[in-house]
């Protein structure tokens, strides 16, 4: 599928909560995120699975009948991800239960998911560093929605956000040379 490019909000750019980076690749801009939380302090950020070039979001996840490790792309809207297991198709259905590869702890809470009728009412929730702002992943396999929710940034700004979306691969061309 084809990279659609989305522009990040200048406003937003002026305002970057910490643990969220803006990086230029071929004149595009990207968000990359580059500090994310368990609720009790563990770093959720893998240096040594690099996606992209950067290092990955990593989560102890239980998905269908497995449940291993799953790396996910920093860069913001890339649905990019790395399993520890092989999902089958029906897991691909399913919901991801996430948890902190440290400790344990469920990464879960309740939200409604209202992306194009997807009605999950899980999400996944990562801390960024100051324990205020967070981000929202819906549970759901396969659905895009994700949400950052920051506090000294107006929510029309946030909604912008939350419609970035890199559907199939970024592609790699993007990525070479830099
Ligand atoms: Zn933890
Ligand atoms: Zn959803």
């Amino acid at each position: 599928m084809k990279l659609v490019h989305k522009e990040v909000p200048v406003e937003f750019l002026t305002a970057l909560p910490e643990g969220i980076k803006y990086v230029q690749k071929k004149g595009k801009d990207f968000l990359v995120i580059e500090q994310l939380y368990c609720r009790d302090g563990h770093s959720l950020m893998a240096d040594h699975v690099r996606l992209h070039g950067e290092p990955s979001v990593c989560l102890d996840a239980k998905i269908g009948s497995h449940r291993g490790r799953i790396f996910v792309d920093a860069f913001w809207g890339s649905h990019d991800k790395l399993y520890s297991f092989i999902p089958t198709e029906i897991d691909l259905h399913s919901f991801t239960e996430a948890y902190c590869p440290h400790c344990g702890i469920s990464l879960m809470t309740e939200r409604l998911c209202t992306y194009g009728g997807c009605g999950c009412t899980q999400a996944i929730v990562l801390n960024l560093p100051g324990g205020v702002n967070k981000i929202m992943v819906c549970a759901r396999l396969g659905c895009p929605d994700h949400e950052l929710i920051i506090q000294q940034v107006p929510e029309e700004v946030t909604r912008k956000l939350r419609k970035i979306n890199y559907f199939g691969e970024i592609q790699d061309d993007m990525f070479r040379g830099i």
